[in-house]
């Protein structure tokens, strides 16, 4: 690790925060530079998170026919794709998913729908239902990812026995008018202080690749640290035909790793994830999230498209000789 690398790491395991002026002029690393920023982020997670990584697994309990345009997403009803379209599973299918994630090796289940936000009745009783029998049947911890809501919506997941509510930022505010038109930023901002107010957990963070610039990346940490988020996924952008994205290819495995080890060397003490589009992005550079800051990963399958078999990560992390655990309670 270079002496400003290695300075830059032990300033923040001392408690100072990372500079907006920092944070940019490491995203500009090269070369062995860029090895010195990872390894620096290695050392930052070390200390504040210890060995271990945690992993998650979701299911897309709702598909598709979401009126919102996110540019990204295969689920928007502005785009034409061939993402699946279906209403909320049933119940039965939710908690066999929760079983199946907890087989797989994962500490935290994501109950996921499209959508702008949940509808309060039914769809709301359902899932409350499958999350206490999920408290009940399994040790895995259930979190929902259900859209805008309110406090109420909060509570009412809270006490079904919801520990975490999972709800990204996507990108920066500066960039999100690029990306959806259909509701504001603010929204999103004010779900996730909702979700706190309530006394969940909040997962949040967002998606890279979209056309945003390394600025608009260190942005949105900021704004994450500054929302004092608990856990934060990073998605890489996996276009997808009939989207605004297709054929987008904006953003390398390097560029991900940075992303990677900017945003813990920024949010030091967070569980960081890397989740949709590590296969497609990261390609042989998968295991690499773990040296450059990752705390956990997602096993199987994201949204709408596939991940590897489990067994092909449970190998990598063998290989690394990395202890899995839970970090989600
Ligand atoms: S990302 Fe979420 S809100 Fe945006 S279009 Fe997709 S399902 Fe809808």
């Amino acid at each position: 690790m270079s002496n400003y690398h290695e300075t830059i790491a032990e300033r923040i395991i001392a408690g100072n925060s990372l500079t907006a002026e920092e944070a940019t002029a490491l995203a500009a690393a090269a070369g062995s530079d860029a090895f010195a920023l990872f390894l620096a982020a290695c050392r930052v997670k070390e200390h504040f998170i210890g060995p271990g990584i945690d992993l998650c697994s979701i299911i897309n309990a709702k598909s598709g026919r979401c009126p919102e345009n996110c540019a990204f997403c295969a689920q928007s009803a502005h785009h034409a794709t061939d993402a699946p379209v279906y209403p909320l599973v049933d119940e039965e299918r939710i908690v066999a998913g929760a079983k199946d994630a907890e087989k797989n090796g994962s500490h935290c289940f994501g109950i996921i729908t499209s959508g702008t936000t949940i509808n309060k009745g039914e769809e709301l009783d359902r899932i409350s239902r499958a999350v206490r029998r999920i408290r009940q049947e399994t040790a895995i911890a259930p979190s929902c990812s259900l859209g805008i809501i309110d406090y109420q919506t909060a509570i009412a997941l809270k006490q079904a026995g919801v520990e975490t509510y999972h709800h990204n930022l996507e990108t920066a505010r500066s960039f999100f008018p690029h990306i959806c038109t259909t509701h504001d930023y603010e929204e999103d901002v004010e779900t996730v202080r909702s979700v706190k107010r309530a006394g969940l957990k909040i997962c949040c963070g967002g998606i890279f690749g979209l056309g945003e610039t390394a600025a608009q990346r260190i942005e949105l940490a900021l704004t994450l640290r500054e929302l004092d988020v608990d856990s934060v996924p990073l998605n890489f952008l996996n276009p997808i035909e009939g989207t605004r994205l297709a054929g987008a290819d904006n953003i390398t495995p390097l560029e991900c790793l940075k992303t990677i080890a900017l945003f813990r060397l920024l949010l030091p003490a967070k569980k960081i994830a890397v989740c949709g589009g590590r296969e497609r992005n990261l390609r042989d550079l998968q295991s690499w999230i773990f040296f450059a800051g990752a705390s956990g990963t997602m096993i199987g399958n994201y949204l709408t498209t596939t991940g590897r078999e489990p067994e092909a990560d449970w190998q990598m992390l063998k290989d690394l000789e990395l202890t899995v655990e839970s970090c989600c309670e």
